[in-house]
C-alpha cells in the first residue's frame, strides 16, 4: 500500500513543508507530500475545504460556490489510486442523462444524451451526415485527450526540451496547435445548434473559440463521451473527500488562518507569517492565486512576475452567480441548462476584446435538486445561476439585479413559470468577491485563458526561480483551469518540490 510506504517514507524524513490555501491544488499537493513522508501542515484562510470549489450553507440549503461539472472522472480516480484508495471510498457518483439542455432562441431545447450513439442520432436529426463527421472528430479528440493525459499535463512546463519526448513529438502533429477549435468545429457542422454545443465549453473555460488552439477539443471528448456525472452531496463532497485523503497521508489542515507572508532568508524560504508570528519550514507550496501570492506575500525581488507580466495576460472571465433556494420545485428544468439564446461571439466579444457587461448574455443554470434532494429542505429548489462575464468590471448590486432580472426572464419563458415569487435564498456573488475571497487579479474566476501562448511551457512556472524551496500550485500554472488540472497541479508542484529535497513521490 501506498500509504505505508508514505509512513515508512515519513520515518526518514523530518521536513517540514507548509501549504498556502486548501484549495483542490493544496490539497492535492499535501496529499502527495504527507504521503512521501514530509510533515505537511495546510492554512486556509476559510472555513472549509476546496477553495473556489467550496460550499456553503444557508436557510437550509446547500450550495456548491463554484464547479458544477464533474468531468474526465478518471484524473479523480487516477488521484485516490495513488494512495491506494479509490472515488467510491470516499464520495459517490452518478451520471446525469441527459448530461445537460441547452436553450435556444426559438424555445427549441436540446437535450444532450449521455450515451455517444443518442448524440450521434441527434447530430444526424439536425444535420444529415453530421454523425459520422462526429464520429471522426471524437476519434481526434479522443486521441489529443489520451496523448495530453499520458505525455504533457503531467510535465512540469518549465522547458521545452519537456516536449521533445519522441511519442509526443509525432502526437503534436495531430494536435493541430495551429488551428482553432472555431475552424475545426466550422469545417465539420455548420447546424448553429450543434456549432454551439461544440464550442461552449471554450466561452465557460475561458477563450474565444477563435483563439483557443483546436488541442483543446480533447474537452469535447471530455465532456462528451466520458460522461457528465453528480457527486452526491456536491462538489464540497469531493472536496472533503480530497481534502479527507490528505489528512489521512498525514497532513494536518488549519482552518480560519490567513497566511500574511513568506518568510526568506538569502535565497531560501524559511517560513510563513500568520497571525503575527513566524512559524519555520523548509519548504512552501503556494496554492492561491499565482500572481496574489506573490504580490501580497513575497518581498519584490523574489517574485517571478511582476504587474507588467499579468496585465498582458489574457484572463479567463470572472462570473455573476447567484445561489437562489426556491420554496418550490420546477421539476422540468434539468440539472444542468444552458440559455444559449443569444449569439456566442457577441458575448465573447463582450468579454475579451472590449470588456463591458454583456448586453446580450449567455448563462447557465444548475439545478442540483434535480440529482440530490440532500441540498434543499423537501419540496424545495436549489439554483446556481452563471453569467460569464468580463474581469475588472464595477459590480455593483444594482449591475447584478439587473442582470438577475435579464436571467429569471428568461427562465420565465423556458419554464412557462416565474421563478421570482418563490425565493426563499437569495446570494449573488461576482468580481469583488473574487477579490475579497482569493485575491484573485481583477476577478477572474478561472485564471487564464487557454490560449496557445498560455499553454503547457508558457504558463507562469511553477518554481519560483530565485527561491529553490518554494513551488506555486493552482489553475495559473500548469496545467490550468478546473478541478481536474488543479488535482494534477498540485501533483506536479509536489514533484519539484520534493525533487528538491532528493525525495520522489511516486
Ligand atoms: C464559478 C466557478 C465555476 C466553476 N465551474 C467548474 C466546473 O464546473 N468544473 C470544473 O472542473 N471546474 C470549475 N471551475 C474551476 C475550478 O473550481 C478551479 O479551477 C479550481 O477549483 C481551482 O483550484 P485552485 O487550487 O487552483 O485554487 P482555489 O480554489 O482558488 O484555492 C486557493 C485557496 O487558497 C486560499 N488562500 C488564498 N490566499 C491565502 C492566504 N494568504 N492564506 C491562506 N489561504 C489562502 C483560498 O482561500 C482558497 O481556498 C469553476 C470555478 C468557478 C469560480
Amino acid at each position: 500500500m501506498k500509504r505505508q510506504k508514505g509512513q515508512a517514507n515519513r520515518m526518514q524524513n523530518n521536513k517540514q513543508i507548509a501549504v498556502i490555501g486548501a484549495g483542490i491544488s493544496g490539497l492535492s499537493a499535501a496529499a502527495y507530500l504527507a504521503n512521501a513522508g514530509f510533515q505537511v501542515d495546510i492554512y486556509e484562510k476559510h472555513a472549509s475545504p476546496g477553495g473556489r470549489a467550496r460550499q456553503f450553507s444557508a436557510a437550509g440549503y446547500t450550495f456548491d460556490m463554484g464547479p458544477s461539472w464533474y468531468w474526465m472522472p478518471d484524473v479523480f480516480e487516477r488521484f485516490f489510486q495513488d494512495f491506494g484508495s479509490r472515488v467510491s471510498d470516499w464520495y459517490r457518483l452518478r451520471l446525469l442523462d441527459p448530461a445537460f439542455e441547452m436553450v435556444f432562441s426559438e424555445g427549441e431545447t436540446l437535450h444532450i444524451p449521455d450515451d455517444f450513439s443518442g448524440l450521434c442520432r441527434l447530430f444526424e436529426s439536425r444535420e444529415p451526415g453530421s454523425a459520422a463527421r462526429l464520429a471522426d472528430f471524437m476519434r481526434l479528440a479522443q486521441f489529443k485527450y489520451e496523448r495530453a493525459m499520458a505525455d504533457v499535463v503531467y510535465k512540469p512546463g518549465l522547458h521545452f526540451t519537456e516536449l521533445l519526448d519522441p511519442k509526443l513529438v509525432s502526437a503534436v502533429l495531430r494536435f493541430q496547435l495551429f488551428s482553432s477549435i472555431r475552424r475545426q468545429v466550422r469545417r465539420n457542422f455548420r447546424h448553429p445548434h450543434l456549432v454551439a454545443l461544440m464550442e461552449f465549453p471554450i466561452l465557460f473555460l475561458g477563450a474565444m473559440p477563435a483563439s483557443t488552439p483546436a488541442l483543446y477539443t480533447l474537452m469535447n471528448y471530455a465532456g462528451l463521451k466520458l460522461g457528465t456525472w453528480y457527486p452526491e452531496g456536491g462538489f464540497g463532497a469531493v472536496a472533503k473527500g480530497i481534502a479527507g485523503q490528505a489528512e489521512r497521508n498525514g497532513a494536518r489542515i488549519f482552518y480560519n488562518t490567513e497566511i500574511r507572508r513568506i518568510v526568506t532568508r538569502g535565497n531560501r524560504v524559511t517560513g510563513i507569517e500568520a497571525g503575527g508570528k513566524v512559524i519555520p519550514y523548509d519548504g512552501v507550496v503556494a496554492a492561491g492565486d499565482y500572481s496574489n501570492m506573490e504580490a501580497s506575500l513575497l518581498p519584490a525581488e523574489f517574485r517571478n512576475y511582476g504587474k507588467e507580466y499579468w496585465q498582458r495576460k489574457t484572463f479567463a472571465p470572472s462570473c455573476l452567480l447567484f445561489y437562489l433556494g426556491l420554496r418550490k420545485t420546477f421539476p422540468s428544468l434539468g440539472h444542468h441548462t444552458l440559455f444559449f439564446e443569444e449569439d456566442l461571439d457577441a458575448h465573447a466579444l463582450d468579454i475579451y476584446k472590449t470588456p463591458v457587461w454583456p448586453s446580450k448574455p449567455l448563462f447557465y443554470v444548475c439545478r442540483t435538486t434535480a440529482s440530490d434532494k440532500t441540498v434543499a429542505p423537501v419540496g424545495h429548489d436549489n439554483l446556481f445561476l452563471l453569467m460569464p462575464v468580463a474581469t475588472g468590471l464595477s459590480d455593483s448590486s444594482l449591475t447584478r439585479e439587473a442582470y438577475f432580472e435579464l436571467m429569471a426572464n428568461r427562465i420565465m419563458r423556458r419554464l412557462g413559470e416565474d421563478i421570482r415569487p418563490y425565493i426563499d435564498y437569495k446570494r449573488s456573488y461576482s468580481i469583488t468577491d473574487f477579490i475579497e475571497d482569493y485575491g484573485a487579479y481583477r476577478g477572474n474566476a478561472y485564471g487564464l485563458a487557454n490560449t496557445l501562448l498560455q499553454t503547457a511551457i508558457f504558463k507562469p512556472k511553477i518554481r519560483n526561480r530565485k527561491l529553490p524551496n518554494l513551488v506555486y500550485s493552482g489553475q495559473l500554472t500548469v496545467p490550468g483551469p478546473g478541478v481536474p488540472p488543479a488535482l494534477i497541479s498540485g501533483k506536479v508542484a509536489a514533484n519539484i518540490l520534493a525533487g528538491h529535497f532528493k525525495t520522489k513521490i511516486e
